[in-house]
């Protein structure tokens, strides 16, 4: 067999840091601490870091493979962390605080992880589950040597201590299909799933996602970063950002709509990316203000459905541009960026907003499509609903410790969510699956209502749910958290739907509530919405 005559470099998570601290040594990463303060180190000072603490790590008898845990917030340690861990052969494992701590115990044991680091503000979650952590050897203190810590975890070692000397340590070259990095879906019922990274994934997803119709990173941006790096990768921003040369503003424990808007506004931030809930209370923080974010240009949102009054909100009031994305831990986790096309330069400024407003298209490298229950592939006109199912460079094949794939027969991952999907590739997502409302036997989209619910100013955070209905099965209830100071009647609320969707579509009742439970990464718990409001049509007297 004749090959190729180019040199062969494995694809490896080094060399973006090594390129980083190489090309744009200078360009500087600032960092909230946990105890408020704001650091600034560069590219050079990660990679020094970096290349230290992955000495240290293998002093202490961690090897290639090893997982190694992290409960932490976005900051310089934690990405020296990232880049120690994965480029020195070892499998970085972000764990997400948030969750129940019988489930991080699950998590912890499930990955089998041999060290923990730690920042202070979780020193107590450690405390209460390390009787639990069977396998962890090594508890890391993320900061100097601290007397409250050494009391409080016994055996702890110390991040500061472990990268005071360069012994001269080189990043090992690895096999570019070793894995590097571990991260568990948020899943809302049964244990959560571990979806193990590689190196040539990760790195092929990287280049992907800096392109610019995908998320468009580059050495003039400062980007930050407020998806936590335990969600799926913080989208893959802190590899983009290496890649190339993008200055980092990592917000820390501040993530209230105040502190976000002192760092875009002191920071010059330029691209900031992060879930709904976070732009809700940037937006609040904004218009309290009086800010006008002058410096932010772009922002993307995903994790959940960004709603279509939201994306007009950065728009029109500032200037800034929405790149609507949609992903999933299990593909690293971008699927689709909505970044238009040179037939879509000349829409008018309302065709152009619709365009803006879907999940948008795969980069290369994604494949998607839609089938009906029976596995049928359905057409791409944009109308037809269907499962989303995915394959691609960096798609998960099978679940950490797990042998049998996960895919369908013919090699595709079902994404539990169900869309549309244009001729051009816009993808649109209707729902998930568990969520949709079966009303009568048509689907009703909540993602739909939602969007519309949250337009009206006194709506501060909106639930559709299929409340239970003697004669529909299910209805569309909408629940709501007021805004603050503000009292909208359910009258009010209801007629916003009126000649926007179908008669039958519009919501049969409006309930209030206090708060809407989210998960540890911020999506809408509907599952304890629909037990707690499932009857209220009932209730209220619905009759067949
Ligand atoms: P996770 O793995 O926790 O990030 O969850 C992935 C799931 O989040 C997807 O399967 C979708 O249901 C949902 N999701 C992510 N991005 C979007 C988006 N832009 N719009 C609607 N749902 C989204």
């Amino acid at each position: 067999m004749m090959l190729g005559s180019m040199m062969h470099q494995p694809l490896l998570i080094s060399s973006l840091i090594r390129h980083a601290a190489k090309y744009h040594g200078d360009t500087a990463i600032i960092s909230r601490e946990t105890s408020g303060e704001l650091n600034t180190t560069d590219w050079a000072g990660i990679e020094d870091g970096a290349r230290r603490l992955a000495a240290s790590l293998g002093k202490l008898g961690l090897k290639q493979g090893d997982r190694i845990g992290t409960i932490a917030w976005n900051n310089h340690r934690h990405l020296k962390i990232w880049f120690a861990v994965s480029g020195g052969g070892m499998v970085c494992h972000t764990l997400n605080p948030r969750l129940h701590p019988e489930q991080l115990i699950f998590i912890v044991n499930d990955a089998a992880d041999r060290a923990i680091f730690f920042d202070k503000t979780f020193m107590p979650l450690i405390t209460g589950t390390r009787q639990h952590l069977k396998t962890v050897e090594h508890f890391i203190y993320m900061g100097a040597p601290d007397d409250e810590v050494a009391a409080a975890v016994p055996g702890v070692l110390f991040f500061d201590d472990l990268v005071a000397d360069d012994t001269g340590y080189d990043w090992p070259e690895l096999d570019e299909t070793a894995p590097c990095s571990l991260c568990y879906t948020s899943g809302t019922t049964g244990n959560p799933k571990g979806v193990l990274y590689n190196n040539r994934s990760t790195m092929i997803h990287t280049m992907a996602i800096s392109l610019p119709d995908a998320l468009s990173l580059s050495a003039t941006e400062t980007v930050l970063p407020v998806v936590p790096m335990f969600h799926a990768n913080a989208w893959g921003i802190p590899y983009a950002a290496a890649m190339t040369g993008a200055r980092l503003v990592m917000p820390g424990p501040g993530l209230d709509g105040d502190s976000l808007l002192g760092l875009i506004d002191s920071q010059q931030v330029t691209l900031a990316l992060g879930v709904p809930t976070i732009w809700q209370m940037l937006l609040t923080a904004a218009a309290k203000s009086g800010s006008k974010m002058a410096s932010l240009k772009r922002n993307v949102i995903g994790g959940s459905a960004a709603a279509p009054s939201m994306i007009a909100t950065f728009r029109d009031k500032y200037n800034c541009e929405t790149i609507h994305a949609w992903g999933m831990t299990e593909t690293s986790p971008l699927g689709t960026a909505n970044q238009i096309k040179a037939k879509h330069l000349a829409l008018d400024p309302a065709a152009m907003a619709k365009q803006r407003l879907g999940q948008g298209r795969p980069p290369f490298g994604i494949e998607l499509r839609i089938v009906d229950d029976e596995g049928k592939v359905l057409a791409n006109d944009g109308k037809a609903e269907g499962a989303l199912q995915v394959r691609g460079h960096w798609v998960v094949d099978s679940y950490f410790g797990k042998s049998a794939n996960t895919l369908t027969d013919d090699g595709w991952f079902d994404t539990g969510d169900v869309s549309t999907i244009d001729a051009d590739g816009y993808m649109v997502i209707r729902d998930r699956t568990k969520d949709i409302i079966k009303s009568g036997g048509e689907w009703i989209s909540s993602v739909d209502l939602e969007g519309i619910a949250v337009e009206h100013p006194g709506i501060a955070m909106a639930a559709a749910i299929g409340a239970r209905h003697p004669k529909w099965d299910e209805r569309p209830v909408i629940v709501a958290v007021r805004a603050e100071g503000a009292n909208p009647s359910e009258a009010e609320i209801i007629d916003l739907f009126k000649g926007r969707v179908a008669s039958w579509q519009v919501p049969d009742a409006v309930v209030f509530t206090d708060a809407i439970p989210l998960n540890g990464t911020g999506k809408m718990l509907k599952n304890q919405l629909r037990d707690k409001f499932g009857e209220v049509l009932i209730e209220r007297g619905a009759s067949a």
